[in-house]
C-alpha cells in the first residue's frame, strides 16, 4: 500500500472507531459469530448436501473428477446447525450414561467422535463427510476400516490423498502419530479457503463462556481445565494446513 492510501485509510478508520466503537469489531470480523457457533443463517447451496456457495462449487469440480475416475462421491453430513448437533450429543450422552458411564467418561467418550455443540466444524458450512458408494453404502459408513488397508474405499482414499487439495479440500483429523483431540477421520474434509478463515475467529471467541451459557446436557461437568485441554486438542490440534 502506498503511504498516502495508508494515512488516508489510518485516518478514515480513526474516524470511524471514534464515532462508532462497535466498528473496528465489525471491520475486524468477517463472520457474525452466531454463524461460527451453528446459530446463524449462512447462505447454504447444493444438491443433497448444504454448503457455502464458493465450497458447493469447488466440491461439483472434486466430485467430476473423481467421477472420471470411477469414483461415486458420496455426502453422509455437511452442515449441521446448532441444534442438529445438540440432538446428537443428547442421543449420545443418554445412551452412555444408560450403559453405567460417569458424567466424566460419558463426555469423554463423546468427544472423541463427535464434537459440543457450539463447537463443530459442520456449523461453517466449509465441512463435510465424504465417501464413496460405487459399492453400495455400508450400514457403518463412516468407519476408518473402509479407507485403511483392504477397506472397500481405499482407491478412493488414494484418490482423495493425491487430489483433495488441488480442490481446496484438507482432511481435517489427520492419523498423524502423536495428534491428540478427535480420532482420524479419512472422511472429513474442509474447504480451507473459507475454513482458515473462519478457525482465526473462532479462536478469538471466549469458548468457556459460551459452553457455560449454553447449558447443554452435562456442561456442569466441563471444568476449567477440561475446557481448555478441548480447546487446545479438539479444536486446535488438526491438521496443520487448515491452522491459521
Ligand atoms: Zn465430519
Amino acid at each position: 500500500m502506498h503511504r498516502r492510501d495508508f494515512i488516508k485509510k489510518t485516518t478514515l478508520m480513526g474516524g470511524l472507531l471514534i464515532l462508532n466503537p462497535k466498528f473496528h469489531f465489525e471491520l475486524m470480523n468477517e463472520f457474525p459469530e452466531e454463524e461460527l457457533i451453528g446459530k446463524g443463517k449462512p447462505a447454504l447451496y447444493g444438491e443433497g448436501f448444504k454448503l457455502r456457495e464458493e465450497a458447493r462449487l469447488q466440491f461439483n469440480l472434486i466430485r467430476k473428477a473423481a467421477k472420471e475416475k470411477g469414483f461415486n462421491m458420496h455426502v453422509i453430513s455437511s452442515y449441521r446447525s446448532y441444534t442438529h448437533q445438540n440432538g446428537i450429543w443428547e442421543r449420545k450422552y443418554k445412551s452412555f450414561r444408560s450403559q453405567g458411564f460417569s458424567h466424566q467418561k460419558t463426555i469423554e467418550k463423546i468427544i472423541q467422535y463427535s464434537t459440543i455443540p457450539g463447537t463443530s466444524r459442520h456449523h461453517w458450512g466449509t465441512d463435510l463427510d465424504i465417501i464413496d458408494s460405487t459399492r453400495g453404502i455400508p450400514s457403518n459408513p463412516l468407519s476408518e476400516v473402509h479407507f485403511n488397508e483392504g477397506g472397500r474405499m481405499r482407491k478412493f482414499k488414494i484418490w482423495l490423498d493425491e487430489n483433495s487439495e488441488k480442490f481446496g479440500f484438507h482432511l481435517v483429523y489427520t492419523n498423524t502419530p502423536g495428534r491428540k483431540g478427535f480420532a482420524y477421520e479419512p472422511w472429513h474434509f474442509s474447504y480451507k479457503p473459507i475454513s482458515i478463515r473462519m478457525l482465526k475467529e473462532y479462536k478469538e471467541l471466549d469458548i468457556k463462556k459460551l459452553l457455560q451459557t449454553n447449558k447443554l446436557m452435562g456442561s456442569e461437568h466441563f471444568t476449567d481445565e477440561f475446557i481448555e485441554r478441548y480447546k487446545r486438542e479438539n479444536i486446535l490440534d488438526i491438521n496443520p494446513d487448515l491452522l491459521p
